[in-house]
């Protein structure tokens, strides 16, 4: 990938995704479109690991569109639950993509869980496939380490933002600004990784 004025499809319906990832990409002069406006339907997402699902995703979005295509795949991963919401963590409470359910069924979940047994991480794959039939597509992946607060804190970001605790900042995901959860999130790594792999 040619950082200077590549035109990317992100395969996504998701705004939150998306803001974060023009927000780091543009830096890099990558113009990225989304799937939707270029009326592209979500697939569904019928792997069982991350990088299966960011694959699927990035395969059909190229397919469709005939551009290269960003695959990303993420979900939050929570210790005393062993790894769940993970694959699962936009449909946790049903229905796909309602934040706040699945907020409250992960408090609920962990109703009874003490501060030191909240670990938790985020998890992050994302895949770019230089065309549909691309045979060696490059692949990266971030964590963002922390914790699971007992009661929503903060506005910004989407998801599960408002109840992850950067326990270095001492601030939930939604109460640090955009710029700072480029820097550290999984997706800020994922995609520092990825063009770093890009340049090799
Ligand atoms: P998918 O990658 O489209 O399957 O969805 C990932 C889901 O994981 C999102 O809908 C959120 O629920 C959650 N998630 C992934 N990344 C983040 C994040 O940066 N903040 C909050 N929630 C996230």
């Amino acid at each position: 990938m040619k950082p200077d004025s590549m035109k990317l499809v992100l395969a996504s319906g998701n705004r939150g995704k998306l803001v974060e990832m023009r927000d780091i990409l543009g830096d890099f002069g990558v113009e990225l479109v989304a799937q939707g406006d270029l009326g592209i339907d979500d697939i569904e997402e019928t792997g069982t690991t991350f990088v299966e699902n960011a694959l699927l995703k990035a395969r059909h979005a190229a397919r469709m569109s005939g551009l290269p295509a960003l695959g990303d795949d993420s979900g939050l991963c929570v210790d005393a639950l062993g790894g769940a919401p993970g694959l699962y963590s936009a449909r946790y409470a049903g229905a796909h993509g309602d934040a706040s359910a699945n907020i409250a069924k992960l408090l609920d979940a962990l109703r009874d869980i003490p501060d030191e047994q909240r670990g938790a991480h985020f998890h992050c794959t994302i895949v770019l496939l230089r065309s549909a039939d691309d045979p060696a597509p490059l692949i990266a992946e971030g964590r963002w380490h922390g914790r699971i607060l007992h009661a929503p804190r903060g506005a910004n970001g989407f998801g599960y933002d408002p109840v992850f605790l950067d326990v270095e900042r001492g601030r939930s995901a939604a109460e640090i600004d955009a710029a700072m959860k480029s820097r550290v999130s999984h997706r800020g790594l994922a995609l520092a990784r990825l063009r770093d792999l890009s340049r090799a």
